[in-house]
């Protein structure tokens, strides 16, 4: 199928994957990370450069290209996302709510400050000061 073709920028047809974007060559083991958790369809792992003391990414294996993208058709896999970040928030050592806490900052487009088009949720927490934010 054409990238160009209208059914690639159709959710029901879009590509599972893009060979060019960062994050599914970090799913597909092409590109090295520090894993914090994998099922089959999620990915999580340390962000290279972190801004508080526990900051790492969680991904859909699906290469969704940011937030903008989400459609109803999206609804349960989202939900399953969601889910994940409070149990994945305390494991990898954010202190509990709510003294402790996190951050949860999803980047969308450019004026979103999106650097890495593949959908991400960043979670940051820690105590403080952070380098930002
Ligand atoms: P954003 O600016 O929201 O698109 O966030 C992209 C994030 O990916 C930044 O916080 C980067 O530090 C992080 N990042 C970029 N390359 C890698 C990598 N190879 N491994 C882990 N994190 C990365
Ligand atoms: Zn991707």
């Amino acid at each position: 199928m054409s990238l160009t073709s209208s059914a690639a920028h159709d959710a029901s047809h879009a590509p599972d994957h893009d060979p060019n974007c960062l994050f599914c060559k970090i799913v597909a083991k092409k590109i090295p990370s520090r894993t914090v958790f994998e099922d089959a369809d999620f990915y999580a792992f340390h962000d290279i450069a972190p801004w508080a003391p526990v900051h790492f990414l969680l991904i859909p294996k699906l290469h969704i290209p940011s937030m903008a993208h989400i459609t109803e058709a999206h609804v349960g896999l989202m939900g399953r996302m969601m889910a994940l970040v409070p149990k994945l928030a305390l494991q990898e050592g954010c202190n509990p709510y709510p003294e402790g806490g996190y951050r949860l900052v999803t980047n969308t487009g450019a004026e979103g400050g999106q650097e890495v088009r593949h959908l991400h949720f960043h979670i940051m927490g820690g105590a403080r000061p952070w380098l930002r934010g």
